[in-house]
């Protein structure tokens, strides 16, 4: 195994996912290359922080309207007595096949969680670069992702670097930035979510719709084109994000007529 064949399947060997065979010619390699056990040696830090971070269950949102609707639901069967188990059991149902359609963890936590490791990283970057282009062709032949990295030089917001991301158990892309010393990282998730399981406030800002949420002191702001989720994170004020996420849909949009 070489370095690029070993590159491409980080993630599974990290995970320990890959055959006998192919971990054996993984281990191999990994013990005669200094450059690709620095690669292995970070991605297992990266899991390490981020199984430190603390997890959230449901989200408020979630408990608030299965309180709600119980709630509802025992003072309608308190009414109607007869009908009390049936409506107790329909209601429970409903309940659970809402747990069940939902993700345990909504998939902003996640982001943050992640934003949370990378930043905590020595080297948060897989591929280190402040060029736009090169980090879209690293992703492209990296992780077979086509992702748009957006330009936000002209808001004093410079590329750092990018890594291959998990997200609701998708390959999700993930791009840093930094203004100043404020980190500021971009997922896209190419999984279908409806945009109606991301919650959180819904802003409009130059004739679009997002999402706006706040996890562990971090601002985020969301929103899907149907193919992908896409994801701000950062420390950086509402103001600030959205217009990065305004840039972001643009260039995105551009380079899905070319
Ligand atoms: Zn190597």
């Amino acid at each position: 195994m070489n370095c690029t064949e070993l590159e491409s399947r980080l993630h599974p060997y990290v995970d320990g996912e890959l055959d006998v065979g192919e971990t054996v010619e993984a281990d191999a390699h990994v013990a005669e290359c200094l450059g690709c056990r620095g690669r292995v040696a970070r991605e297992r830090e990266f899991r390490q922080i981020l199984r430190r971070q603390p997890r959230e269950s449901a989200s408020d949102e979630l408990r608030e309207s299965i309180r709600a609707r119980l709630g509802r639901s025992m003072r309608w069967a308190a009414l109607r007595p007869w009908l009390a188990a049936s409506t107790v059991t329909a209601v429970f149902a409903g309940v659970v096949l809402l747990s069940a359609l939902r993700p345990a963890t909504p998939l902003v936590s996640e982001l943050v969680d992640s934003h949370i490791a990378f930043t905590q990283m020595e080297e948060s970057s897989e591929f280190a670069s402040a060029d736009p282009w090169a980090v879209e062709a690293w992703f492209r032949e990296r992780a077979k992702l086509r992702v748009t990295v957006a330009d936000y030089s002209m808001e004093g917001i410079r590329l750092v670097g990018a890594r291959v991301a998990q997200a609701h158990e998708h390959r999700a892309s993930y791009v840093l930035y930094e203004k100043g010393h404020t980190p500021l990282s971009v997922f896209m998730v190419p999984a279908r979510v409806r945009e109606s399981d991301l919650h959180g406030a819904r802003v409009s800002f130059r004739g679009h719709d997002y999402v706006t949420l706040e996890r562990k002191g971090y601002r985020t702001v969301a929103w899907s084109d149907g193919e992908a989720i896409f994801g701000l994170v950062s420390m950086l004020d509402y103001g600030g994000l959205l217009k990065c996420a305004d840039t972001l849909r643009a260039e995105r949009a551009r380079d899905a007529r070319l």
